[in-house]
């Protein structure tokens, strides 16, 4: 008995101790809270998480353009083209049954009743039209500038901020201004003796400022699609392109070794537990990209070559959860204001929330910022989604968990499906592609 949950411990060792790790981590927040620490000192409570987030980030770029680079470039035309038309057929019809999944939930259910607003009357417009968000979508798929696009997402307009209504015992905050105060004091001859400044910035939760196919200021959307063609030319262009490829193929081998390292003893974990549980402490499907690519490779032991594509594609562009989460939201809200939409604005929601979650960022919240394409399309109000950011904190993790889960999924299946065109002659066939 005691051996076998040695044994079990043993092989899951990490597995425990980030289970642990959460555990212990709510139970501290909850601890502290009780405190009233000032901001500095959560500061330094956050630093550690803050040191794992960085380091993470700092592995999705080159990940991404170099898994996608090289792993197309290492499939023949035809294999290729199969792939991607499988995969990306695979993503939206999940996205949308997700979609459908949570309307016809939050219809049956309607949580929206409840809670019924007696005056319903709008207080603002919407900053932000859902014609400029799938613009802008468009625009980031092809960055003018590449460099660029890798610090900085393509912006028409300013940012984007909406009034948030104020909470009972707050002070009216006007986040339309969210200029930094600085004001001197001096002496008799004009000099400045001391400056004071104060920042007005709105808390983030009423901040909307990531913009579709985004995420942390980098146009990951742009730099996939970007990827993606070079990796096909590259292997179009057979032996003159092997000298990309190589090098592509060991700076995939590099991050990889790095990522071993910033999460070091992953070998003990099985399955994609670890990058679920990670996706649920971090809220993002891209912080998580780097873990879940491991897990597949190592645990699952699904081809490498098919890792390399589904799975950045994936983490990009297919958020089931999020896409549940917009549709359920937008209904929400529907309920809350009295208003009964028809069958056609219920098709439009299904529609816009594919749509709005192809756009969003695999980073924390950004699904709220997306919603506003799926609140405009139906003419709700968009300041109705202050009703929400109270508890999105924790819709976040298990919609970003449901994201993780979905693309490592989609792996899964798709290694299945192409497991014939990624044997050599005279190899057998696995169930599923076997890491080469
Ligand atoms: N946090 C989610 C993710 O990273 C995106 C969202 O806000 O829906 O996948």
């Amino acid at each position: 008995m005691w051996s076998r949950v040695k044994n079990v411990c043993q092989q899951n060792g990490l597995l425990i101790l980030s289970v642990l790790a959460v555990v212990i981590g709510c139970l501290l927040g909850f601890f502290l809270r009780s405190k009233h620490l000032s901001e500095q000192e959560v500061k330094y409570f956050q630093f550690p998480g803050e040191l794992l987030m960085r380091m993470l980030k700092m592995l999705i770029l080159p990940l991404v353009v170099s898994s996608l680079m090289s792993g197309l470039a290492a499939l023949d035309a035809k294999c290729s083209s199969r792939l991607g038309i499988m995969t990306i057929s695979y993503y939206l019809w999940t996205t949308f049954v997700a979609v459908v999944v949570g309307i016809v939930m939050v219809i049956i259910i309607h949580p929206g009743g409840a809670a019924q607003k007696e005056d319903s009357e709008d207080s603002g417009k919407p900053i932000m039209s859902s014609a400029d968000a799938l613009l802008d979508l468009i625009r980031n798929m092809f960055p003018a500038n590449l460099v660029q696009a890798t610090f900085q997402q393509y912006r028409t307009r300013s940012i984007p901020i909406m009034k948030p209504k104020p909470a009972i015992g707050q002070d009216v905050l006007d986040a339309t201004t969210r200029r930094v105060f600085i004001y001197g004091i001096q002496d008799d001859n004009g000099t400045d003796i001391q400056n004071f400044s104060l920042d007005l910035t709105p808390p983030p939760d009423v901040v909307f400022r990531t913009l579709p196919g985004t995420s942390e200021g980098m146009n990951v959307l742009g730099i996939v699609i970007f990827s993606a063609t070079m990796g096909i030319m590259l292997g179009r262009m057979g032996p003159n392109g092997s000298a990309l490829v190589n090098f592509c193929q060991s700076l995939n081998e590099a991050v990889l070794k790095i990522v071993a390292i910033v999460i070091c003893p992953i070998v003990y974990i099985r399955g994609i537990l670890q990058a679920l549980l990670i996706s649920l402490a971090t809220s993002s499907s891209s912080a998580t990209l780097p873990i879940t690519f491991k897990c597949l490779l190592e645990n699952n032991h699904i081809d490498r070559r098919i890792i390399r594509f589904v799975l950045p594609v994936g983490a990009t562009i297919n958020m089931d959860g999020t896409a549940l989460y917009e549709a359920v939201a937008a209904i929400f809200i529907a309920q809350v204001n009295n208003y009964e939409l028809d069958f056609g604005q219920i098709i439009t929601i299904s529609i816009t929330a594919t749509a709005a979650s192809i756009g969003a960022a695999g980073i924390p919240q950004a699904g709220l910022v997306t919603m506003v394409i799926v609140l405009t399309s139906v003419g709700l109000p968009t300041d109705d989604i202050t009703l929400i950011i109270a508890v999105d904190w924790a819709l976040d993790r298990f919609r970003t968990m449901v994201n993780v889960m979905g693309d490592a999924l989609a792996t899964g299946i798709m290694a299945h499906i192409c497991r014939k065109d990624f044997v050599k002659e005279g190899e057998e066939i696995p169930l599923i592609c076997e890491t080469k």
